[in-house]
């Protein structure tokens, strides 16, 4: 069986066929090119897949993966911050007719978490909570083998769980929130608010992947913003482990690439922050999807529709 997986994300669009064994059989990435509006868009997207699929000699179904907040049940885009004007775009329908393939539209981030169940570090677990870590912070959980959607189908919000009341406006409207702090745009941003306080610092550019090197090296101003972030993923994390006692959690996104020092410090905050009859219930692991967890996890709910 063979999905066509899609990430679709504001610059570029990703796509790959997948089996089921996550073997990548052929892949293509186009331009977004957002601005010239749904129409062209969906044009695009439906002639590179078209043309893959033929590669391949068809697929059983096509998923997406979009980012901001989707209308499952409907596959429409009802509002996206990375595509502008785009209000509940029938995405799904569109595709579909382009295409004659049956199409499974999702938010990005609980694509993510399927993928990691599907493929990734989550194979054979039923109860995960998937966290990516990018410019903002996504969230999925599944909970009992199923994808919690909620109500509305936009639940699972988790870089919007606040860890300080008193903290960062974030773009959401509240304060403190999660992804003020440990998103790539909030970990550079505490970099350069603590850098007079650490004048030896080896850090120049303020940049995320900047400061974990340099927190893996033991620079003072690395290891205090690698101090703060791990103490709000600690926070957020526990009142998530306490919430639904999951298996597994893992943490994916562009951050996760800092690898172990991140991890390591997660992980001993976590710690405090749980209860002690849920010390040793739940791991915490690092994608290993990074580069690809977008395609797998669009390709993932195709064929968790086809399963069930
Ligand atoms: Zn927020």
């Amino acid at each position: 069986m063979k999905v066509l997986g899609i990430d679709l994300g504001g610059t570029n669009v990703a796509m790959a066929v997948v089996n089921e064994n996550g073997e990548i059989l052929v892949r293509k990435t186009i331009e977004t090119k957002v601005q010239e509006g749904f129409e062209k868009v969906v044009e695009r997207i439906s002639k590179a897949a078209n043309e893959i699929i033929s590669e391949v000699g068809g697929v059983s179904k096509i998923g997406i993966g979009s980012p901001g907040s989707i209308d499952h049940k409907n596959g429409l885009v009802r509002f996206s911050p990375n595509f502008p004007g785009w209000i509940n775009v029938p995405l799904s329908k569109e595709i579909e007719k382009r295409t004659g393939v049956g199409v499974t539209l999702e938010n990005d981030a609980n694509a993510f978490v399927m993928g990691e169940k599907w493929f990734g570090k989550g194979k054979g677990y039923t109860d995960i909570i998937g966290i990516t870590l990018g410019t903002g912070v996504g969230g999925g959980v599944i909970t009992g083998g199923m994808l919690l959607r909620g109500h509305k189908g936009i639940g699972a919000e988790l870089g919007h769980v606040v860890v300080d009341p008193n903290g960062y406006p974030c773009g959401c409207g509240n304060h403190g929130c999660l992804e003020t702090i440990a998103s790539a745009t909030g970990i550079s941003r505490l970099a350069r608010e603590w850098k007079e306080r650490y004048p030896n610092s080896i850090i120049s550019e303020f940049t995320a992947k900047a400061v974990m090197d340099a927190a893996r090296q033991g620079d003072p101003l690395g290891v205090k913003v690698l101090e703060i972030v791990s103490q709000a993923l600690g926070i957020a994390l526990g009142s998530l482990i306490h919430i639904f006692n999951p298996q597994l959690i893992v943490i994916g996104g562009g951050v996760s690439r800092a690898g172990d020092v991140l991890l390591s410090a997660v992980k001993k905050r976590t710690r405090e922050n749980v209860m002690r009859s849920f010390w040793d219930t739940y791991e915490i692991v690092l994608s290993d999807l990074v580069d690809d967890a977008g395609i797998f996890g669009a390709a993932s709910m195709g064929f968790e529709e086809i399963k069930s």
